[in-house]
């Protein structure tokens, strides 16, 4: 184990070079094994920050640590981040000039470098090979480590290549790095790569700020809508199973106004990037694709991942799910399935044989029983990678979030169910036996004598899509096995036993007909920062990050800027304070960001002297928030109780309370600022001859809050203005 002390003077250099306070428990023991010299094996869901699990200790020792990326976007970005950082790090892929191959080379061997990423077939050669044996290199870390495993998702060739590390640099530490939970693999990535006892580092797979939603398709298109409405103007990610479907969804947004691009591998190779850059760089916000992307984009903000369909595996579900809130941050994964699905599905892997057919069905098996399933969302995904799940209920899953949804009678329905499909004698198919249930007077169950049947309209209350609904999740819960080219229903050995009471089923109330109420407020709610001002950092990035071609996210990631938006940083010590600005970071950007924020603060001209009316243009009608916002202001609510009653944090509720001031010239704070305050205020006001909160707040000596400051310099301008269009109109 390393000492107490390296990993202490590791914290050191996080804060340093990347702004952030800790390491993560998992990640403290990735860092251990790192700076400790021990081959490792690090298994971290998407988001559980695998990157600096190599990045620090690459840092913090001597020499060249070498890391291997799958593709090239992925290295640049990582690059990127890491400049931005002020770490020395650099790629070599196929698409670099010669001049800088060889500029790389010279820092290499001058030792300037602390990471080069490369891809595995380029590290691979002779040459290379013989190049870095001559270099103090310090480890090797092989990121995306699943590729060399074909039993994973992602199985890639020249990953195989990499076997031959472990002796081309027998004293050199080999670490590799994965989301891929399944036991299989993780034991294949140990033998590929020849780790020698390796400590082996298995993170929680749970994602506690993802808001799981698996709800029957009903009216696609509200759908999806609804989640992508709730998220304008913020990144989403939309999975279709069809180029066709995709290019559909991505021309219809874009005609609703949404900017939307599709991506799949029938594009062309420019298209695709083009895509994807727009979507990285935030100048498209959603991508319709199909999983053909993914791979590689390590993008931290997205806030969404929609499924029109279900995906073919639950593993592809958590990697392709996983994609959203990489940055911590709330955000929605919906899947919207229908039975279709897993038959579309089935006939795509039509061309398989052998174990892989075999696989691809049991894969398709667990997906429709997630899909079908009642039970917690995030328990069923943590236990399928075999841990445990803490907790009963997660607050953030259609099943936890609404509990009446769940039949109370389930045994019974259960039961009713099966019977019906032992009366018909298990010759029918889903739709049949539902008909049948519901009391169906359909030809073929006439002619076939089943409205005769004891279990006839039995469920005649209920409608028949919700049976079908019941149907679908007892077989998704092994009660009930369709079988055959029909899917005709037969009862296994689980649902003999639910028959006779032994056990019980997990039934919904709800239906295809009424899907469940978007969880939309759960993000109003944890809105506690000037989402306005968040919203103006927002831009300011996109044109630094621009100016600089890299992605904003590299720039600042959104909890970044949510933080700022919070703080309100008016030093540049405050400022170095933030959650992910480190040294460099902070000499940067620290002034013009510090600027951006304070002139937001200072809404007020610089001297009390009053701007002329804005011209029309520049006046944005009131938004509905702000309208609901004026009738409480009206009726004299304080901030805090206008913002309980909005869902909307304090600092924007009070936004909506200079706003209205302002329309509503008023010349009074009453009740929301007293007399006594706002007497003080304009006395300040006038002994320093301006309006800015700062040096007015400064004045006082912080005895006036800036939440009073601003409505109380905001009844100032009021008065000062009708007081010159008095005079004006005098003259
Ligand atoms: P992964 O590769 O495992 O999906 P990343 O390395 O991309 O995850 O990290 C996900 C996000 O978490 C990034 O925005 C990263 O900057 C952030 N992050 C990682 N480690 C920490 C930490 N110790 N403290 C704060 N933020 C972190
Ligand atoms: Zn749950």
């Amino acid at each position: 184990m390393p000492t107490a002390d390296a990993l202490d003077s590791a914290l050191d250099v996080l804060r340093q070079y990347w702004g952030y306070d800790e390491l993560r428990p998992f990640q403290r023991e990735a860092v251990a094994a790192g700076l400790n010299g021990r081959d490792s094996l690090v298994v971290l869901p998407t988001g559980g920050g695998k990157s600096l699990c190599y990045q620090l200790p690459a840092v913090c020792q001597e020499g060249l640590a070498i890391v291997v990326s799958p593709l090239i976007a992925l290295m640049k970005d990582q690059v990127d981040s890491l400049r931005e950082c002020g770490i020395p790090a650099a790629a070599v892929h196929s698409a670099l000039p010669p001049a800088e191959r060889r500029e790389i080379a010279d820092d290499i061997r001058a030792n300037r470098l602390k990471l080069l990423y490369v891809a595995p077939e380029r590290l691979c050669t002779e040459r290379m090979l013989d190049f870095l044996a001559e270099c103090p290199v310090s480890f090797i870390a092989i990121d995306e480590a699943h590729c060399i495993s074909n039993w994973g998702h992602d199985f890639r060739p020249e990953y195989r290549l990499l076997g031959q590390l472990r002796d081309r640099f027998p004293g050199v530490a080999l670490h590799a790095y994965t989301a891929t939970a399944t036991e299989a693999v993780r034991r294949d990535i140990a033998s590929q790569l020849n780790l020698r006892d390796p400590d082996v580092i298995v993170g929680l797979f749970d994602r506690p700020n993802l808001n799981y939603r698996v709800v029957p398709r009903g009216d696609l298109w509200k759908q999806v809508t609804d989640v992508v409405e709730r998220y304008r103007g913020e990144s989403g990610v939309i999975y279709s199973i069809s180029r066709r479907e995709v290019d559909e969804l991505a021309e219809r947004l874009k005609r609703a106004g949404y900017r939307a691009v599709p991506y799949h591998a029938g594009l062309s190779d420019v298209d695709r990037h083009r895509h994807q850059d727009a979507f990285l760089n935030d100048k498209a916000d959603i991508v319709v694709a199909t999983v053909a992307f993914g791979m590689g984009i390590d993008k931290t903000n997205v806030r969404y991942v929609i499924h029109t369909a279900a995906p073919k595996s639950v593993e592809s579900y958590q990697q392709e799910s996983g994609r959203a809130g990489r940055d911590g941050l709330p955000s929605d994964c919906c899947l919207f399935f229908g039975t279709r699905d897993f038959v579309t599905w089935r006939k795509m892997q039509d061309q398989l044989t052998g174990q892989a057919a075999e696989q691809a069905l049991v894969n398709l098996r667990e997906i429709e029983r997630f899909c079908t399933g009642a039970t917690c969302r995030h328990r069923t995904l943590v236990e399928y990678f075999g841990q445990t799940y803490e907790g009963q209920n997660c607050g953030a899953c259609d099943i936890c979030t609404d509990p009446t949804a769940l039949l109370d009678d389930a045994l019974i329905v259960g039961q009713k169910i099966l019977s019906c499909v032992i009366r018909v004698k298990e010759g029918f198919g889903a739709d049949y036996v539902a008909q049948v249930l519901t009391g169906s007077k359909d030809q073929r169950i006439l002619a076939n004598g089943h409205d005769q049947l004891s279990t006839y309209n039995l469920l005649g209350n209920c409608r028949k899509a919700e049976v079908r609904q019941w149907i679908d999740q007892l077989a998704g819960q092994g009660f009930l096995e369709p079988t055959g080219e029909f899917r005709v229903l037969c009862v296994t050995p689980a649902g003999r036993q639910l028959l006779k009471g032994e056990t019980t089923p997990r039934l919904s109330k709800r239906s295809q007909a009424a899907p469940a109420k978007a969880s939309g407020s759960r993000r109003a709610a944890v809105a506690d920062f000037d989402v306005a001002l968040f919203e103006r950092l927002r831009t300011l990035r996109r044109e630094l990050a621009e100016a600089r071609g890299v992605p904003p996210f590299v720039v600042f990631g959104d909890v970044t800027l949510q933080d700022l938006a919070r703080r309100k940083p008016r030093s540049l010590e405050e400022f170095l304070e933030t959650y992910g600005v480190g040294e460099k970071k902070c000499n940067e950007y620290g002034e013009i960001f510090l600027k951006a924020i304070a002139d937001g603060e200072d809404s007020a001209p610089a001297a009390p002297a009053v701007r002329g009316p804005e011209s029309p243009g520049d006046v944005k009608p009131p938004s509905s928030s702000q309208l609901a916002a004026d009738e409480l202001f009206r009726a004299g609510r304080s901030i805090a109780e206008a913002a309980a009653t909005l869902g909307r944090a304090e600092s924007t509720t009070r936004q909506y309370l200079v706003d209205f001031l302002e329309r509503d010239g008023r010349c009074d704070p009453e009740p929301w600022v007293s007399p006594e305050i706002f007497t003080q205020v304009d006395g300040a006001a006038r002994e320093l001859g301006d309006f800015r909160l700062k040096p007015i707040f400064d004045h006082l000596g912080g005895a006036v809050s800036y939440d009073q400051l601003h409505v109380a310099v905001a009844c100032l301008r009021n008065a000062l203005k009708s007081a010159t269009s008095g005079n004006t109109m005098g003259e």
